[in-house]
């Protein structure tokens, strides 16, 4: 389609970034169009609407970028997830492995009430590690998961499969 031709076209491929043999997808230069931007915020704002959702949860850092205008748009708040160590208030951790190690991402618990229906947005799903802790945080702290939207889902990496159950019936809508 033509949105999905605008936005793969901004998108820059950087070989052997971060580290020798990984092709990382660069979303810089769409952020840098007006068009493109514009055209990525509106497409995840319509999910948002359409999830029902009531408030977006960005993943730290670009999934902050993306999910702060949809917020917006769509009318919800926003709430971010961080790396751990970030967020001053009391928070909710979730542990989760690296393909060498591990890494920890905090919520603000206060920020999500049993009320809330969230729409969680990053720029990439890879292998869905991030996306899996973060399902887990949404729902210890008493919100439902209304589904999952991202830009690019790198298939390659089986993220999707790897979600399918956490999600529960959840849709996880890539653009
Ligand atoms: P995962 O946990 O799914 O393996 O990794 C997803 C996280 O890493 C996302 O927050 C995403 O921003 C980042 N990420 C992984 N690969 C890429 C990539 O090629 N390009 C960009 N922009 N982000 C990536």
């Amino acid at each position: 389609t033509e949105i999905r031709d605008l936005l793969l076209s901004r998108i820059r491929d950087v070989a052997d970034y971060p580290e020798p043999g990984v092709m990382f997808k660069d979303i810089t230069p769409l952020l840098a169009d007006p068009a493109a931007f514009t055209a990525l915020t509106d497409a995840l704002a319509e999910i948002a609407e359409r999830s029902g959702a009531t408030k977006v949860v960005g993943l730290e850092a670009r999934g902050f970028i993306l999910g702060a205008p949809v917020a917006v748009r769509a009318g919800l708040g926003f709430v971010p997830v961080r790396k751990a160590g970030k967020l001053p208030g009391a928070t909710l951790a979730q542990a989760y492995d690296l393909e060498y190690g591990s890494a920890e991402i905090e919520i603000h618990a206060e920020d999500l009430t049993a009320e809330d229906r969230v729409l969680i947005v990053d720029d990439v799903l890879a292998t869905g590690g991030t996306a899996e802790a973060s399902v887990q945080l949404i729902r210890r702290a008493g919100a439902e998961v209304a589904g999952l939207a991202v830009l690019m889902e790198l298939g390659f990496l089986h993220g999707r499969t790897r979600l399918e159950p956490a999600l529960g019936g959840a849709p996880l809508e890539a653009l």
